[in-house]
């Protein structure tokens, strides 16, 4: 699946992307219940969640032909992955290229999860070229950025997410497009959020730090991302720049995940 069925409205007109990352859980079994259930839900949703926004699912590598095989009953779903390789090919043992996601059904890849960056030793500089490979490749990616509690507690989270912003997006050509995940790592995975003041000027900040990367800052979502669940999605995907959330732990229950959709 391409990014047709993503972003296909008019540049006016923006669809929030809600996009699941099932990260490192369950068995193929798993996968294929899952991803049923929310093929399931969907078609018997009068809501029209589909209509409404877009839907992006991210499994493990190894599940990625799974999901595929699934959605081919469903082309509103797209696909993406966790990660991708910093090289093109070669001799590069327990790697996945981005060339390899996009033949595997990929349009999406998430890049720079504060996970990887914190249990990967990933850095800005990585984490850019990552980027850079991927674009190259045809697949939209997700960057994530966002600082850590000790970060904001003394000031300093604005200056985190402009040196991150600054250092891990590419400079973009005319039509490239990307999609920016604002996480704060201490609201990741413990019930945290951040207040709607906080993550308003965030986004703001962000989307006014991508005029220096491309001609066109508003076409580029920013994401959401941090213990976002169906009952606070109501207020945080109604703020100000917020174009879609990066779901973590309840992308794992088709419920949870679809009732995090209906409320953008
Ligand atoms: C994430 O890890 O990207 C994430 C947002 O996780 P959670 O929703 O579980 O906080």
């Amino acid at each position: 699946m391409g990014n047709s069925v993503i972003n296909s409205l008019p540049d006016y007109i923006m669809k929030k992307l809600i996009a699941g990352n099932w990260k490192m859980n369950g068995g193929i079994n798993d996968a294929k219940t899952l991803i049923a259930n929310i093929i399931n839900t969907l078609s018997t949703d009068d809501s029209q969640i589909q209509t409404r926004s877009d839907i992006l699912i991210c499994p493990p590598f190894l599940h990625i032909p799974a999901v595929r095989h699934s959605l081919h009953s469903n082309p509103h779903i797209a696909l993406g992955a966790q990660d991708c390789s910093i090289y093109e090919d070669g001799a590069h043992t327990g790697d996945i290229s981005a060339a390899m996601l996009k033949d595997s059904g990929c349009s999406h890849v998430i890049i720079g999860h504060s996970e990887r960056r914190q249990n990967n030793s990933e850095t800005d500089d990585l984490i850019a070229r990552k980027a850079r490979l991927a674009l190259d490749k045809d697949l939209m990616p997700i960057i994530c950025v966002g600082e850590t509690a000790q970060e904001r507690e003394s000031g300093e989270a604005e200056n985190i997410v402009t040196r991150q912003i600054r250092a891990c997006v590419p400079e973009l050509g005319t039509f490239e497009e990307i999609t920016i995940a604002y996480e704060p790592v201490w609201a990741i995975g413990t019930g945290k959020i951040p207040t709607p003041d906080d993550v308003t000027t965030m986004h703001s900040l962000i989307r006014r730090l991508l005029k220096e990367k491309t001609a066109r800052p508003e076409r580029v979502r920013i994401l959401y991302g941090g213990s976002l669940k169906p009952d606070n999605a109501k207020i945080l995907l109604a703020l100000p720049n917020v174009d879609g959330g990066l779901i973590g732990g309840a992308s794992l229950k088709a419920k949870d995940f679809l009732a995090i959709a209906a409320a953008a």
